[in-house]
Order: structure tokens, then sequence, then C-alpha cells
């Protein structure tokens, strides 16, 4: 399935393809840590968490306002009921009187619900006033249910119910409901590191001065914000020459350390003969000519890491756009599954072109677009001008990838297409 790719030469492997290659070849790490809460953002959890307590752990009130038998609301006329004078229930402080029938109690959002009370009337309801006999409250038929603006025991979650499952990505909504459970430490999987290089006798780095005809790395750092972006360790090796030497030596240092091994450049027809057989040596790397644009020439398979441990081979083509497009496209979602999480699909929504755009079938095409609200309401997108695989202004100034499928023809003004929001990609 790796290996020497079976398409014949000239074929090219629809994107749908490669991804199924990639994802059946994976096998995600397993190298478990305990976390404190406070230091888990971002990372994956590797147990099911249990929750050891309801949530809440009481009925309580959901409104400031008046707790009530809900019985003794009446249909059709005024119900009159008489408040405990001078009682306030604030959250953290249960009740410990009984309030009874045709009675209420001045009650607080949060606070537990009084014994035998059901419904909660909020304030704003409620007509507060006092008679020879103490206070009363006064409230119109109709304007409230039973068991209404009560909060019940365990509706955030129930004692023993899975709150998040192996494989979830900590968000900060996440470590919220952790704390929520009491829960102080977390079983995370360690973080998937990603040893980067970029390959070319052309580049310079940040610092050096450009030559005549060289051009500076702008791909380690778009890659490492990239790698960064999904939590992950990022081990930047730099810069590699276009020289059998240098990068056996670059790929000891990575696969001494990393779990993944991210190029970028140098698998294009020109250069890839004595990669491929350096890389022939040292795994099942297959090298692929994606039918996609931007982003042709893709590399990907095991290599022999040390201690008979394996690392991922991602080699990304060299232009600028290509190289994130197909991260985006291939590596984004395997890195994620490497790093132990169960995969989600990213969001697509569909939004009408303005424009019509050129596009020959059997090829997905990822073009950079402007996404935004039409005056209809509805989403509409337009492409980012040049949409060389080069011009990585393109990309900066998208908000979305205009995702043309492999069969898909060329688009009409007006037509719609599926796109891809940088919020979530980026
Ligand atoms: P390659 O895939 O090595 O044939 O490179 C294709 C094109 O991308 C060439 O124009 C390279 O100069 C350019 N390129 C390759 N690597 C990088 C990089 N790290 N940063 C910017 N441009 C690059
Ligand atoms: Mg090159």
């Amino acid at each position: 399935m790796l290996g020497p790719s079976p398409l014949m030469a000239g074929d090219e492997l629809p994107v749908a393809e490669a991804r199924a290659r990639i994802q059946a070849a994976l096998r995600p790490i397993a190298d478990v840590e305990t976390l404190p809460l406070r230091q888990a953002l971002g990372r994956i959890l590797a147990a099911d968490v249990i929750s050891p307590i309801a949530v809440p752990a009481h009925d309580n009130s959901a409104m400031d306002g008046y707790a009530l038998h809900g019985a003794d609301l009446q249909a059709d006329a005024p119900t009159l009921l008489r408040a405990l004078s001078g009682v306030t229930v604030f959250a953290g402080k249960p009740l410990a009187q009984p309030v009874g029938r045709g009675q209420c109690v001045r009650i607080m959002t949060g606070a537990v619900m009084p014994e035998g009370l059901d419904t909660v009337v909020p304030i704003e309801l409620c007509h507060v006033g006092a008679d020879a006999a103490g206070d009363t409250v006064t409230l119109k038929p109709g304007v409230l249910k039973p068991g209404e603006n009560r909060r019940k025991r365990g509706e955030d979650l129930a004692l023993g119910q899975p709150a998040l499952r192996a494989g979830h990505l900590l968000r900060p909504a996440d470590l919220g409901l952790l704390a929520s459970l009491g829960v102080a430490d977390l079983q995370v999987f360690r973080r998937l590191k990603v040893a980067l290089f970029s390959t070319g006798n052309e580049l310079r780095t940040l610092g050096q001065p450009l030559e005549e005809g060289c051009i500076y790395d702008s791909n380690r750092f778009s890659l490492m914000g990239a790698l960064e972006r999904l939590g992950l360790e990022v081990l930047d090796l730099g810069l590699v020459a276009d020289d059998p030497v240098a990068l056996n030596a670059t790929l000891d240092q990575a696969l001494a350390q990393a779990d993944v091994v991210l190029t970028s450049g140098g698998v294009s027809m020109g250069d890839a003969d004595y990669t491929r057989d350096l890389l022939a040596a040292r795994g099942e790397v297959g090298f692929w000519k994606v039918a996609m644009r931007p982003g042709r020439p893709f590399a990907f398979g095991p290599l022999h890491a040390a201690a008979g441990r394996t690392a991922w081979l991602f080699a990304l083509p060299g232009n600028p756009v290509a190289a994130l497009v197909t991260f985006y496209a291939f590596a984004r979602e395997a890195l994620l599954v490497l790093a132990g999480a169960t995969p989600r699909p990213l969001p697509v929504l569909k939004a009408r072109s303005v424009a019509a755009i050129r596009k020959r079938p059997g090829r997905t095409e990822y073009q950079r677009g402007i996404v935004s609200l039409g005056d209809d309401g509805r989403w509409e997108v337009r492409l980012t001008g040049a949409q060389g695989a080069g011009i990585l202004r393109s990309m900066t100034e998208a908000n979305a990838l205009v995702v043309l499928g492999h069969e898909q023809g060329a688009v009409a003004a007006g037509d719609e297409v599926q796109v891809s929001l940088f919020d979530g990609l980026v």
C-alpha cells in the first residue's frame, strides 16, 4: 500500500485516495503523561473522564426570584403567596426551615432549591407587597408553569456518565467542565514531536544576506505556525542543502528524536531521484503525484527511527502555497491522529462564487478566497487575485480555501462552491 506506487507512471493519485492511504498507515503514539488541569489546554485525553459527581449536585434556582410550590399556581386567577419574612436563600447556603403550601421564599440564582419547592418565579414577574400578616407575592395568571426556572441535579452531567472521551482535544470549555467535576489531574498523550526542515540550495535563513537568485525560507515559518496551532512540539532543524550528505545527517538528527519528519521542497520530479534512493534505505516512503492543485508532488511513509521506533515522513512540495495546502489536505488530520486525537472533519460551508472560476475535472483544486456575507444574508466568496502556487499573498489575504472537488468542472458566477474557513484550519 505504501512503498512504490501501484499507479502507472504518469497517473495521478486522487486526493481522497492519498488521504485514505495515509490514514490506513498511521499508528498513533501511546505514551501517556499526567498533567494538572491548568496545563492541559490543547492536549489530547488518553482516557475517558467519567464524572465522579453529579453536576449540579442539587436542584437549584436558575433565577433571582421566589421559590414556590408549582402546585400553588392558579391557572385562571392571580396567585397570592406568603413570603417567609426576612429570609433569602443564597447560593451555597441551603435553607434549613420548611416552606409550607401557599408560601414562597426569596431565592438567588444557584441557591439550592428548598425541600419540596419545584418552581422559581423571576423577580420581575412578582408583585411584592405586604399585609397585616407579613410579606406577600402576587403573580398574574399564566406567567409561569410549574417546574420552571429550576436546574435539575445532574442535568449537566450525571454521576458515572462519561464527561469527555479519550481522543478529545481539550478546548477552554472542556477545562471548565473538568473543573466543575473536581478533576485536578488528567491523563493525556505526550506531545507529538515533529522535526521540521526546509530543503533547497537557493534558500537563505533570516538574517543572512540574499545573494543573486536566492530566496528566504518561508515554509519553515508558516509550517512551524501550523504545527504549533495544532499543539505539537516542533524541533526546528533549519535549512538543508540539496545534497545527500547533508540530508542524511539531518535525517539522523530528526530520527533520533522525533515522531514525525516534516519537510518541504525537493520532492518534485527534478529533485526526487537521490532523495528517493536515500529514503528508500530508511523506510517505506511512497512518492506520489497527487491530482491536486496546488501541490502535486508529495511523499509519505514510515521511516526507521532510533530504538526500533517508527517516524512518519511528510514531504511537502516547496512552493509556499503548495506546502501549506498539502499540509492542510494531508498532514493536519494525520498529525492529529498520530497525536492520539479522534479526528473531526473540518466544517465546510457552501458559498456563492461571485465570479466564474476556471477548473477542469480530474483534480482537486484549493483556491484561496475571501468569504463574506452577501446582501441577501447568504455567504459569498471571491478569489484573492493571482492563484500561483508561489504567491503566498493569496493565502494571507484569504480567510478560506475554496475546495473544488475532483470531478467538478468550471464554476459559473453565482454557482455554489465549498469553502473551508481558515478559523479551524490555521
Ligand atoms: P521544490 O519543491 O524544491 O522544487 O521547490 C519548488 C519551488 O518552491 C521553488 O521555486 C523553490 O525555490 C520554492 N521553495 C522551496 N522551498 C521553499 C521554502 N522553504 N521557502 C520558500 N520557497 C521555497
Ligand atoms: Mg528544491
